[in-house]
């Protein structure tokens, strides 16, 4: 089977509500869908979703970078992964949203060849993978009402923003810790915090019951981050500190984290997310694997990965419910609160409407 073409176009899709973290409050969900062609009529479907501020990328770059990487791409044979990463590595340095869309076209390329889903060509057993729903910033009230929404919608799991303002993270955690007791929440602090301020918001942290504290201190702080898990009976998770299985490594070295938040649109898709996970595994670092704002088609890739590898306890998956991606993508998944229930269509299962 050889690759015959590549095509790639950006979409912008409007938020339900705003999306407020310690860094931004982003309106709309921006990706570029990829389609690549084969000479045997299977057509692989990949995004890249990057958050500027986060993978440095926009969807202007994302197409550029694909226009990069096309005349490595055509005419070789699509299940050559580990090649084609060393090509688009070779290319250019970062660009993990530009390298995921193209990772996640060739794994669906790769499923559907092997008529299986993609979880199941990964090695994977079961397709239902549990996510959680994530609490942007807003007043405590808001954020604690959001919590007793979620628990009454069927959600387990709650992920917490924080990191803008001490006192108000601290009411906001109290309140929906009261406003769901019995919900396993998570804290997300986007690298909000210095290494001891981050040690004062433990203590209430601890109080409130919180299973993981992700991210927080600033991402370039790998030893900040190492200073606060030493001393943090919760459990420390890293995620802009690390983009690539050399971070994990470094990570893991210096004994940062407790878990990495693995994110297609970091690492640059399935193959070097695979790689992240053997690393932290092979060290007794769990991993979850976490979301920017893309669509179903990302979404669905970040589930198979999930549901291929047991060492990945956390799915942070749910971008697809802030907008409705319905008028340019179809299928992906079943989803009922909590679960995303993958199906057995080979691949990712998921189709662009107008390609
Ligand atoms: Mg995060």
């Amino acid at each position: 089977m050889r690759i015959t073409g590549i095509a790639a176009e950006k979409v912008s899709v409007p938020l339900k509500e705003p999306f407020v973290i310690s860094l931004a409050a982003i309106t709309s969900a921006e990706m570029v869908f990829v389609r690549i062609d084969t000479d045997e009529g299977i057509m692989g479907f990949g995004e890249g979703a990057g958050i500027g501020f986060v993978t440095g990328e926009t969807t202007d770059t994302v197409l550029g970078a694909i226009d990069a990487f096309r005349p490595a791409l055509v005419g070789a044979n699509p299940f050559a992964i580990e090649d084609h990463h060393r090509a688009m590595d070779r290319i250019l340095v970062g660009n993990g949203a530009a390298k995921a869309a193209v990772d996640l076209a060739l794994y669906d390329i790769m499923g559907k060849a092997s008529h299986l889903p993609v979880y199941q060509f990964l090695g994977g057993a079961c397709g239902d993978v549990e996510i959680d729903h994530t609490i942007g910033l807003g007043t405590p009230e808001e954020m604690a009402a959001k919590a007793a929404r979620l628990v009454a919608e069927g959600y387990r799991q709650i992920k917490v923003k924080a990191g803008a303002d001490e006192a108000e993270d601290r009411a906001a955690i109290l309140l929906i810790r009261a406003a769901a007791p019995q919900a396993h929440i998570k804290v997300d602090a986007n690298q909000g915090w210095t290494p001891s301020q981050a040690l004062g918001m433990i203590k209430t942290y601890v109080e409130a019951g919180v299973e993981a504290l992700e991210q927080p201190v600033p991402f370039w702080d790998r030893d900040g981050l190492a200073f606060v898990r030493s001393r943090s009976p919760i459990p420390i998770m890293a995620d802009e500190s690390c983009f690539t299985p050399h971070d994990a490594s470094d990570l893991v070295r210096r004994q940062a984290a407790d878990v990495i938040n693995i994110k297609l649109m970091k690492c640059g898709g399935i193959y070097p997310a695979l790689q992240i996970n053997a690393v932290a595994q092979a060290a007794g670092v769990r991993c979850m694997v976490g979301c920017m704002l893309e669509s179903r088609l990302g979404i669905a890739a970040g589930a198979h990965l999930v549901a291929s590898r047991a060492n990945i306890i956390y799915a942070d998956l749910d971008s697809f419910r802030d907008f409705d991606d319905s008028t340019v993508i179809s299928s992906g998944f079943d989803f009922q609160v909590p679960l995303i229930r993958l199906r057995d269509d080979p691949g990712l299962g998921v189709s662009m409407l107008d390609w």
